[in-house]
């Protein structure tokens, strides 16, 4: 993490697909150092906000930024070079490769590697990987996880593997980390968990972009919710005022 807190800026984001509109003119800002719920019923374009800017996804119209810097149009490495991290909404982690050695591909990526080279130089292990071992462990530790270094990743129950998979993405120092539906599939303690590792990394003054549908988790721990409805942005406050908002309620109740 570094000591700049970022902003996200999103302008007028629209997704097509052929006839689809996934996203119309969506626009959000994730001020810095704070956490920042994209919420919506199913099929409002959550995901497809979150690939957009991830550049996975190209928007026909709009743009957005982080920290003044555009990134609209570039290629999905550049963006995580630029400071913005993800996680997947299913896990995706090397399972043959231990919990150690899953966050330290996530640094060697931050190093400037492509994928397959970080991939070849983490299963070399070589001796100037020392360092990139320690904070690799340091991370393991932030996460609770130091217990598990060396067990291969498809082992681990799945609420750990989801921990890991935000080892990994923190690993690669981002100023802005979006967790894809994080809490999908977790017990309540590890909601719980999650919901105090999410205050502990934006203590780090990492911004969090956070989709979700656990409503109890989103109150507890966000600043600003946004809500998507068809695509567009239909109410962006506080969660207090957010939950009382009669378009909200109808978003997700009514006919
Ligand atoms: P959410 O994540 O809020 O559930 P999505 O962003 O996944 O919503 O989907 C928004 C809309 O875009 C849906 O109607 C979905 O079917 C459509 N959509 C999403 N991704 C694609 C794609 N790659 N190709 C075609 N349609 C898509
Ligand atoms: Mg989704």
């Amino acid at each position: 993490p570094r000591a700049q807190k970022s902003e996200l800026v999103a302008r007028d984001l629209t997704v097509r697909f052929g006839g689809l509109t996934a996203l119309a003119k969506a626009s959000l800002r994730v001020k810095p150092g704070e956490v920042h719920a994209l919420i919506g019923p199913n099929g409002a374009g959550k995901s497809t906000f979150v690939n957009t800017i991830s550049g996975f996804y190209q928007p026909s119209e709009g743009d957005f930024e982080l920290d003044g810097i555009q990134l609209a149009g570039k290629p999905s490495h550049e963006i995580a070079r630029a400071g913005l991290s993800r996680t997947f909404q299913n896990t995706e982690l090397f399972g043959e490769m231990t919990v150690l050695e899953n966050v330290m591909v996530g640094y060697q990526q931050r190093l400037g590697y492509g994928l397959f080279a970080a991939l070849l130089r983490t299963g070399a292990m070589r001796r100037e990987d020392a360092e990139c071992r320690r904070a690799a462990i340091g991370l393991l530790v932030f996460v609770g996880l130091q217990d598990y270094a060396n067990e291969e990743a498809r082992f681990l129950p799945f609420g750990l593997q989801r921990r890991l998979e935000i080892a990994r993405a923190l690993a690669a120092r981002p100023r802005l980390l979006l967790l894809d539906e994080p809490a999908a599939g977790l017990t309540t303690q590890e909601i719980d968990e999650l919901e105090a590792m999410i205050r502990r990394i934006a203590a780090l003054g990492v911004s969090v972009l956070l989709i979700e549908h656990h409503v109890e988790l989103i109150m507890a721990v966000a600043d600003t919710v946004t809500v998507l409805d068809y695509g567009q942005v239909i109410a962006s406050d506080a969660p207090a005022v957010v939950q009382e908002n009669p378009r909200v309620i109808e978003a997700y109740f009514g006919t």
